[in-house]
């Protein structure tokens, strides 16, 4: 399995508009930073995790050529707003596979009301082909899917273990039941915000507990703000099985 951070930045992204922040004025590729996302492959298969407002330059950037589906996380803008930019698979492919949780889904209905318009929808609007999560784990070609609920605040997120792999963003805390769907995975992948505490994110510090609890081989953080500082530094400050994920960066599991 191949997966492919396409963005690694919190919501408004790094560099952040009008900003003089130094992280903001880096020169470093790493530190710029796309809304969070990634592209994962295996079998034949191709799938996102997330469809922020940068996806159709993250498509672009990693010449993806077709998508069998996007998981979404919640319906937070910068994880669901780049949805319409799916009309080029849609037209070389048909209707797009979303897979959500019902609420997530009632926030699209509404965010994207002309998209499920049954009568006289305007020509050129995607279709997509909605699948409703629950709890239970799924199959995919031969890879099963977890979701896992952790909590960003007080809102319920879907993180997802796609067999040896697990994606977490914004969480805040888990309860200890759903911490257990995400032991003996090999790499995990979990937001960090910046070093200083957040009401609905892990900070460093807590990112860095977090994994220690599931024992990974390996972890990637993301979903990082400028705040974090550069990309450079606070690499070298990680454990040795730890790492920033950057823009771009492609694992194999
Ligand atoms: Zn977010």
């Amino acid at each position: 399995m191949e997966i492919t951070f396409l963005g690694t930045g919190t919501s408004q992204g790094i560099p952040i508009i009008g900003s003089d922040h130094p992280v903001c004025l880096s020169n470093d590729p790493k530190d710029k930073r796309l809304r969070v996302s990634i592209l994962v492959e295996w079998e034949n298969y191709t799938y996102v995790v997330d469809c922020g407002p940068d996806f159709r330059q993250q498509m672009l950037a990693n010449k993806v050529e077709k998508i069998d589906g996007i998981l979404l996380t919640h319906e937070h803008n910068d994880h669901i707003i780049g949805l319409d930019d799916v009309r080029p698979f849609y037209f070389k492919q048909g209707d797009i596979s979303v897979y959500a949780h019902p609420r997530v889904i009632k926030a699209l209905k509404k965010r994207f009301d002309y998209v499920f318009e049954t009568v006289n929808k305007y020509p050129g609007t995607p279709t997509l082909a909605i699948v409703e999560l629950n709890d239970n784990p799924f199959q995919i070609g031969n890879l099963e899917v977890v979701p896992v609920n952790v909590w960003h605040h007080k809102l319920q997120v879907y993180a997802f273990r796609l067999g040896d792999f697990a994606y977490v963003t914004d969480a805040k805390t888990i309860d200890e039941e759903e911490l257990e769907k995400l032991k003996g995975v090999k790499v995990l992948t979990v937001n960090a915000l910046r070093k200083e505490p957040h009401l609905s994110h892990f900070n460093l510090e807590e990112a860095l507990d977090f994994i220690r609890k599931i024992n990974p081989e390996r972890a990637y953080l993301t979903h990082i703000s400028h705040l974090m500082g550069f990309h450079e530094e606070v690499e070298k400050e990680l454990p040795e099985n730890v790492f920033l994920a950057y823009d771009n960066l492609k694992i194999t599991i």
